[in-house]
C-alpha cells in the first residue's frame, strides 16, 4: 500500500548514503532526451513547428523547449489510435494475457530507470527527490504492475435469464481513450490512466500537463522499448485550451478521462455532450475535511493533519485543508502545529533530506498568495509562514491561520498550495454538518478512539475516501474518486477498470429437442 506521506526519507537516505556517498542528487539538465511528441511509435516536431518552454520550479529558469501541439497534432495521433485499434491490428489480435506482460515489461523498465526519473520528475516539478524516488516511481512501477495482472482477469457473467437461453456479458474495450492529466504527480496519473486502459486494450492519446511533460514522454521511450504495438500509446504535450480542448470534442474519441480542475472538467464534459458523447470520467478539485475528536491520539492527530496538506507543497486534490478540532484540544493541537510547520525542511529538492521544495509555478505561487493575503483580511489568524522562503523559483514556507471562518474563501475555495486552515468545533454533528457543507466531496480523515464514533462519521460523510487515524493511505487496489462537484467514475483498484470497458450482452437461444 502507497502511503503518501510517509514517503519514507529513511529509506533512500540509506540507499543513495551508503551505496553513492551523496546527500544530494545532481540535476539531469543535460540528460533530457525527449522533447517531441509521440505518435505512432515515432517522435514529431508539432505541425505548425511551435514549441514552448517547461521551467525548473525551483529557480524559475528555462529547461528545454518542448513540441507544442495543437489540433492537427490530436488529429494524427488519434487517426493513429483508431488504426491501432483497428479488428484485426497486432494489438486487437494480442492475446489478453500479452498485454499484460507488455506491461510487466514496462514496469521493469521504469524500475531499470529509476533514479533518472526521479532526477527528471524533481527537475521539471520541483518535489524534492526522495519523495520522487520512493513515492511517484515507485507508485508507478506498482499501478503497472497491478494493472498487468488484470489484462487477463476481465470476466463477465454468466445469467440465469429467464427462458431457454445462453446469456453472457462480454467486457470489450471502448476504444480511443482521450486522457488529459495535471502536473501534481505526473509520472503517478500518467500510470493511474494508462495501466487500467492498456490492460482492457484500448488504445489511448494522453495530452500530458505543459508545466511537466518531461517524465511523461521518457515513459513514451520506455513504451516503445517494451514493445507495445504502433499507435496504441501516443504522447503529446501542449496547452489545455488548444491540444487538451481537441481531445474533448474529437469525433474519433470514444472516451476522456481527465484529471485537473473542477472549472477545466465542466468543459470537458460539455465537449463530450456537445460532440459524440464520449464517455466521461473526471476527478476533481477538493476541499477535504480532517475532523479531530476530544479523544484523539493527539500526536497522531498533529502529524497526520499536517501531513494531510502539506504533503507535495498542499498540491493535491486530496489535501486536507480543512482542519476541524474539538475546542477542548484546539489550544493544544495549534500549538503543536505550528511547531511542526516550522520544523518542515524547505530548500532545494535535490537534497535528500528536502521535504519541501518550490509551488510548481508563477501563476500558482500568485494564487496560492492572493489567497494568504484574502484569509488575512477576512480576519483569519496568520500564525506561521505566509511570506516566500529564499529569493529564486517559486518556493513558499508553510503556512497556517488559526480561528478561520467557514465563510472565509481560504474556508471553502481550493489553494493548492501549502495553507493549512484550522478550525474549532463543538459538537459532533455539528462538525458534520460544516465538513458537508462544501461542494467538493473527494477525501475526509477522522481522528478518534472511539470506534463507534469512527463509524457513525464514515457513513455520514460526502467524499469518495474516508480515512481513519491516517490520512493519504491509499494504494492500486483501493478506489479514488469523488462525490458532488470532485467528480466522477472512479480510478484504481478493480472499480477503476469499469471506465475502460463496454459491457457487451450476448444472449443466444437454445434450441429445444423436440421443436
Ligand atoms: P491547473 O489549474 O491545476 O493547471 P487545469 O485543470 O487547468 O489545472 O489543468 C489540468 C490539465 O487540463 C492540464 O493538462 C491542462 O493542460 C488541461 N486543460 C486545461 N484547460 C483545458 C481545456 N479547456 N480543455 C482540455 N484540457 C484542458
Amino acid at each position: 500500500m502507497l502511503r503518501f506521506q510517509s514517503c519514507c526519507r529513511a529509506s533512500v537516505l540509506h540507499h543513495f548514503v551508503s551505496h553513492y556517498s551523496v546527500t544530494k542528487v545532481d540535476k539531469p539538465l543535460e540528460k533530457v532526451h525527449h522533447t517531441k511528441l509521440f505518435i505512432n511509435n515515432g517522435w514529431h516536431n508539432a505541425v505548425n513547428g511551435k514549441t514552448f518552454p517547461t521551467v525548473d520550479p525551483s529557480t524559475g529558469k528555462t529547461i528545454v523547449q518542448v513540441a507544442e501541439a495543437d489540433k492537427d497534432d490530436v488529429d494524427l495521433a488519434v487517426y493513429a489510435a483508431k488504426q491501432a485499434f483497428k479488428l484485426g491490428s497486432p494489438w486487437r489480435s494480442m492475446d489478453a494475457s500479452q498485454r499484460g506482460q507488455l506491461l510487466n515489461r514496462l514496469a521493469e523498465l521504469i524500475e531499470r530507470d529509476r533514479e533518472y526519473l526521479a532526477s527528471l520528475e524533481t527537475l521539471d516539478n520541483g518535489k524534492p527527490f526522495s519523495m520522487s524516488y520512493n513515492m511517484d516511481v515507485g507508485e508507478t512501477i506498482k499501478i503497472y504492475r497491478y494493472f498487468a495482472g488484470f489484462a487477463d482477469k476481465c470476466h463477465g457473467k454468466t445469467i440465469p435469464i429467464d427462458g431457454n437461453y445462453f446469456c453472457y456479458t462480454r467486457h470489450e474495450p471502448v476504444g480511443v481513450c482521450g486522457q488529459i492529466i495535471p502536473w501534481n504527480f505526473p509520472l503517478v496519473m500518467q500510470s493511474w490512466k494508462l495501466a487500467p486502459a492498456l490492460a482492457t486494450g484500448n488504445t489511448v492519446v494522453m495530452k500530458v500537463a505543459e508545466q511537466t511533460p518531461l517524465s511523461g514522454l521518457y515513459i513514451a521511450s520506455l513504451i516503445k522499448e517494451a514493445g507495445f504495438p504502433p499507435g496504441v500509446v501516443n504522447i503529446l504535450t501542449g496547452y489545455g485550451p488548444t491540444a487538451g480542448a481537441a481531445i474533448a470534442r474529437h469525433m474519433d474519441v470514444d472516451k476522456v478521462a481527465f484529471t485537473g480542475s473542477t472549472k477545466v472538467g465542466r468543459l470537458i464534459q460539455q465537449a463530450a455532450g456537445e460532440s459524440n458523447l464520449k464517455r466521461v470520467t473526471l476527478e476533481l478539485g477538493g476541499k477535504s475535511p480532517c475532523i479531530v475528536l476530544e479523544d484523539a491520539d493527539l500526536d497522531q492527530a498533529v502529524k497526520q493533519c499536517h501531513e494531510a496538506l502539506f504533503f507535495n507543497m498542499g498540491q493535491c486534490c486530496a489535501a486536507g485543508s480543512r482542519t476541524y478540532v474539538h475546542e477542548s484540544i484546539y489550544n493544544e493541537f495549534l500549538e503543536r502545529s505550528i511547531e511542526r510547520a516550522k520544523a518542515r525542511r524547505v530548500g532545494d529538492p535535490f537534497e535528500l533530506d528536502t521535504e519541501h521544495g518550490p509551488q510548481i509555478d508563477k501563476r500558482q505561487f500568485d494564487k496560492i498568495f492572493d489567497y494568504i493575503e484574502s484569509g488575512k483580511k477576512e480576519g483569519a489568524k496568520l500564525v506561521c509562514g505566509g511570506v516566500r522562503h529564499g529569493d529564486e523559483g517559486f518556493f513558499i514556507k508553510p503556512t497556517v491561520f488559526a480561528e478561520v471562518q467557514d465563510n472565509m474563501r481560504i474556508a471553502r475555495e481550493e489553494i493548492f498550495g501549502p495553507v493549512q486552515q484550522i478550525f474549532k468545533f463543538k459538537k459532533i454533528e455539528e462538525v458534520i454538518n460544516r465538513a458537508n457543507n462544501s461542494k467538493y466531496g473527494l477525501a475526509a480523515g477522522v481522528f478518534t478512539k472511539d470506534l463507534d464514533k469512527a463509524m457513525h462519521l464514515t457513513q455520514v460523510l460526502q467524499a469518495g475516501t474516508v480515512w481513519v487515524n491516517t490520512y493519504n493511505a491509499l494504494g492500486c487496489q483501493t478506489p479514488f474518486g469523488g462525490y458532488k462537484e470532485s467528480g466522477n467514475g472512479r480510478e484504481l483498484g478493480e472499480d477503476g477498470l469499469r471506465a475502460y470497458t463496454e459491457v457487451k450482452c450476448v444472449t443466444i437461444k437454445i434450441p429445444q429437442k423436440n421443436s
